[in-house]
């Protein structure tokens, strides 16, 4: 038989808990080689019971060893303004040192946090792994971070850690704010921080929920939520079987595929993982997945081939010679590859009119996610008549930018049902519209267009220009390696997606094609599948 006993502590065995946690604690300040001024601001009259709260606990921490000090000011004391503190209760960890406050009473989950802070301060040793201090040092711009917590938040004191990482390792650049929810509902509304942990920098939610370390650093850099984490890889040349140029659907495709084949392959990467997906605002159609936004799929995509392949980003390949073994050089480092794979992808195309190029990021743009959002109640124009304009002119209609659809013929090249859907929105066209130049002097003010037909010319006040008229494939390596292409720019290849040098295959978008997501990704199987083949019965052999 079992039953349940609860046990009530007693007044005496609370006590001897307390005192062994102190015991515990003494020894470990003890060794800290740094010691820590603690400053503690509070009103009378405003939130007096978070006030009290956290002058018992510094009290007590303060006790345990003389490394760690604390005076207690008013809200009007010069120092309160010296280090503009204007909320009762704030505490200040070594302010002259490090830009950490702590906003509420560091109680219950909250304890644990101070007690690291403490121990990361005390020792100037921030614990990070040598992945998120490569990260850290990538970071050359000022971050404020605001981390909302609560006492009993128990995925609370991870991200604080990660958050307190940064902030002692970069006390220049990276300033930290622990603002407890309870005692700052105020805060909390403001930033709509209602569950914890949030992580804001700059303004910017770079996180919801607990990260894991690398992950969280990722986040702060690029200043938006990651959900995957490529290791940083110094070494400066690298042998493997396969070397996959590109980090679209093509090259991630061929490099899981290769993989499971048992072939060791890497992938490179000189702009955006995903390639043009993650230009993507939505896509509709790949096969089980009716909509999801391009970024997204990028996500499942990468996290997916990461358990398989190693990714290099930010390496472009600029030369390949030719071999046995291939040598790729990047921009960092060599590969040695005993097979290489082309999945370069494409291009956008430019007009080529007089203000496209000086006007560039001005308002001229080829990337409605990147750009879209600022333009929000303003006026644009989406110049094309396929796919990808009108898909962009929807996305841009939907986030409320008031955009026109630009096409130089009378029928449009994209698909049926994107058609209607322009229609059903009631996205203006202009049909038989040609543009002719782009003006403005900061920013895009005006363009003027021709009527292909009347060939009457017209001005139109505008505030940005997005322009998406196909893609140019990306031949340049292809080029430079002597291989043959189609008459129209893109790889030539067999069935098999070899070229016509032995060694070198290609896939993708560079092949030309129905240049889709799921054909790419496709081909990227069948390239791998055939160097898995080529490799175990050579055909040039
Ligand atoms: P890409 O996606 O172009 O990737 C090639 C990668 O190679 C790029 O990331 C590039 O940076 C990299 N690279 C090139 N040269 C080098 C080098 N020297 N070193 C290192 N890296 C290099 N398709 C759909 O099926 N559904 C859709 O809804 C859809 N919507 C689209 C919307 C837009 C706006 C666009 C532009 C395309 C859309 N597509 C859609 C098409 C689809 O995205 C492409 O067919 C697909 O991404 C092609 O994949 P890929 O891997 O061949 O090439
Ligand atoms: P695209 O299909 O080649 O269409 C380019 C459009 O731009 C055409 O309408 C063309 O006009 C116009 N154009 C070309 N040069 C021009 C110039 N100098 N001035 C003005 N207009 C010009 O290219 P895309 O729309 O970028 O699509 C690329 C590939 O990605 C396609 O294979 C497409 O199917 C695929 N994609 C698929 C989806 C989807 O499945 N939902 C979405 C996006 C893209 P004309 O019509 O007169 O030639």
């Amino acid at each position: 038989m079992s039953y349940n006993h609860k046990h009530i502590h007693t007044d005496h065995e609370q006590e001897a808990g307390l005192k062994e946690i102190q015991a515990q604690l003494a020894e470990i300040f003890a060794k800290f080689t740094h010691k820590i001024p603690l400053y503690l601001f509070t009103q009378p009259g405003s939130n007096d019971h978070f006030a009290q709260a956290a002058r018992e606990v510094l009290k007590l921490i303060s006790e345990i060893t003389p490394k760690i000090t604390l005076e207690e000011y008013d809200l009007d004391h010069e120092l309160a303004q010296k280090w503009k503190v204007d909320r009762s209760p704030t505490i200040l960890l070594d302010p002259e040192n490090f830009e950490i406050r702590w906003l509420g009473a560091p109680l219950g989950e909250e304890g644990k946090i101070l007690v690291q802070s403490l121990i990361m301060i005390g020792n100037r040793s921030s614990g990070a792994s040598e992945q998120s201090l490569k990260v850290l040092q990538k970071i050359d711009s000022p971050r404020k971070i605001k981390i909302f917590v609560s006492v009993t938040c128990p995925y609370c004191p991870q991200q604080a850690v990660n958050t307190l990482m940064a902030a002692v390792e970069k006390p220049k650049r990276i300033s930290l704010e622990i603002i407890d929810i309870q005692a700052n509902i105020d805060q909390a509304e403001k930033y709509a921080a209602f569950s914890t942990p949030q992580t804001f920098a700059n303004d910017i939610l770079i996180a919801k929920g607990a990260q894991p370390e690398e992950l969280f650093m990722a986040s702060l850099e690029k200043m938006e939520q990651q959900s995957f984490f490529i290791p940083d890889i110094s070494a400066e040349k690298i042998e493997t079987d396969l070397v996959i140029i590109g980090g679209g659907p093509a090259g991630l495709t061929a490099g899981i595929y290769a993989a499971r084949s048992g072939l060791e392959a890497v992938v490179l990467e000189r702009g955006i993982l995903g390639g043009q997906v993650a230009l993507t605002p939505e896509v509709e159609n790949y096969p089980g997945i009716p909509r999801i936004g391009g970024k997204t799929l990028v996500e499942i995509l990468v996290t997916h081939a990461l358990q398989y392949i190693r990714i290099f980003p930010g390496e472009e390949a600029v030369e390949i010679e030719k071999g046995d073994p291939f040598i790729v050089t990047t921009n960092r480092r060599r590969f040695l590859g005993k097979v290489i794979l082309l999945a370069t992808g494409a291009n956008y195309k430019k007009l080529d009119i007089p203000g496209e190029t000086e006007l560039t990021g001005r308002g001229v743009s080829y990337c409605s996610t990147c750009d879209g959002p600022r333009f929000k109640g303003k006026k644009v124009i989406m110049v094309g008549g396929g796919n990808s304009a009108v898909t962009e002119a929807l996305h841009l209609h939907n986030i409320g930018v008031d955009v026109t659809l630009v096409h130089r013929r009378d029928k449009l090249r994209a698909q049926e049902h994107l058609v209607k859907k322009l229609t059903s929105d009631l996205i203006p066209v202009l049909w038989n519209t040609q543009i002719k130049a782009i003006r403005g002097k900061e920013h895009v003010q005006e363009v003027e267009l021709i009527h292909t037909q009347t060939g009457k010319s017209t001005m139109r006040s505008i505030d940005g220009v997005f322009i998406s008229i196909g893609y140019l494939p990306e031949v340049g390596l292809a080029k430079q390696l002597g291989i043959e292409l189609t008459g129209d720019g893109y790889i030539q290849h067999d069935a098999q997606h070899h070229t016509n040098i032995s060694g070198i295959y290609s896939a993708g978008d560079v092949e030309g094609g129905y240049k889709q997501i799921v054909t790419a990704a496709a081909q990227g199987a069948e390239a791998a599948m055939a160097i898995f083949e080529d490799q175990m019965n050579p055909y040039w052999k």
